[in-house]
């Protein structure tokens, strides 16, 4: 059911296309309300468990109405690009400018005539690309919680590039909800008492205690993440290649036929590391080329190098 009025009032002082083109990010962006909206109405429509079907559902309606807040700020923000261009009121140069300076895409103006379109701040169209549900609640609802988290983020990012107090508010409730949102789903994971790992199959223990310190030298850190009573660690990383004690290569058992093509594949691509080519680069070469192969061949004795470039251009 629709209803007329806005979750949250809108009070816009004046057009601001630039602002408006911002916007957009929380419209039809990556973190934006229909992204959110899409999200949780379609892992509602595929929750089995009651409580969080009702919770999804209630929180994707509640995004849709923030689509239609944000939607309608952008409108608000446009109207004058949309008279504008509609009643062609002002000479083509005139316009030509204003629509350029305003820091609208022409996208947004030409196509979109200042009406709120489904693309980021970039004009990148909105895409289902956005939702990653995995129907597995314990992962979805952690990304639920990442994506609550990242909106409100960029609200408050919005907040920070606007000084109309009318959409300082109006973006402020919005970024709240957000925090709303965060702690329901925050709750509806620790509801589910076993919730880490994801899924049913448990992990291999000797391997889910172990820290591998694979960037060493300066810079390495320590802290609970990586020592401690919970961490295997391992600083030796001959210990690691292979990590499981077998040989670390890869094997496929073959067909007879297929591993004789692959034979014969391999010795016609064979490579000779005792010929040393000369190739189109040493044909070629000039100045930057670096060393090169000569064409009467033989060994090191033939490689030169080009002049440099600065040595090459200097006046004769
Ligand atoms: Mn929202
Ligand atoms: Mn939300």
């Amino acid at each position: 059911m629709h209803n007329k009025r806005l979750q949250y009032t809108v009070r816009v002082s004046e057009p601001n296309p630039r602002l408006a083109t911002m916007m957009l990010e929380q419209f039809g962006g990556a973190d934006g309300e229909l992204a959110a909206a899409m999200r949780y109405f379609t892992q509602g429509l595929g929750e089995d468990d009651a409580g969080r079907k009702d919770l999804l559902l209630d929180i994707a309606t509640e995004e849709l109405s923030h689509l239609e807040v944000i939607g309608s700020i952008i409108a608000m923000l446009n109207k004058g690009v949309k008279a504008q261009l509609a009643e062609g009121a002002m000479e083509e140069a005139e316009l030509y400018r204003s629509i350029g300076a305003s820091g609208v895409s022409a996208k947004e103006a030409l196509l979109f005539g200042g009406g709120p379109a489904l693309i980021d701040s970039a004009g990148v169209p909105w895409t289902a690309a956005y939702v990653d549900s995995r129907s597995e609640p314990t992962a979805d609802l952690r990304s639920n919680i990442a994506a609550e988290s990242r909106a409100k983020i960029v609200y408050e990012r919005l907040i920070n590039v606007t000084d109309d107090p009318g959409i300082k508010e109006a973006l402020g409730f919005l970024m709240t909800r957000e925090i709303a949102h965060q702690k329901s789903f925050e709750k509806a994971l620790y509801a589910i008492e076993d919730n880490f790992p994801s899924g049913k199959l448990p992990g291999i223990s000797k391997f889910a205690n172990i820290y591998v310190n694979t960037s060493q030298g300066e810079g390495d850190a320590n802290g609970p993440w990586n020592v401690g009573e919970q961490w295997d660690r391992i600083d030796d990383l001959s210990l690691t290649m292979p990590i499981d004690g077998g040989d670390g290569t890869a094997r496929v058992v073959l067909s007879l036929g297929d591993e004789a093509k692959l034979a014969k594949l391999a010795a016609r691509t064979t490579s000779d590391p005792t010929c040393n080519p000369v190739t189109g680069v040493d044909l070629g070469a000039g100045p930057g080329a670096g060393r090169t192969t000569d064409e009467d061949m033989g060994g090191a004795d033939d490689i030169h190098e080009a002049p440099a470039i600065a040595e090459a251009n200097a006046p004769k």
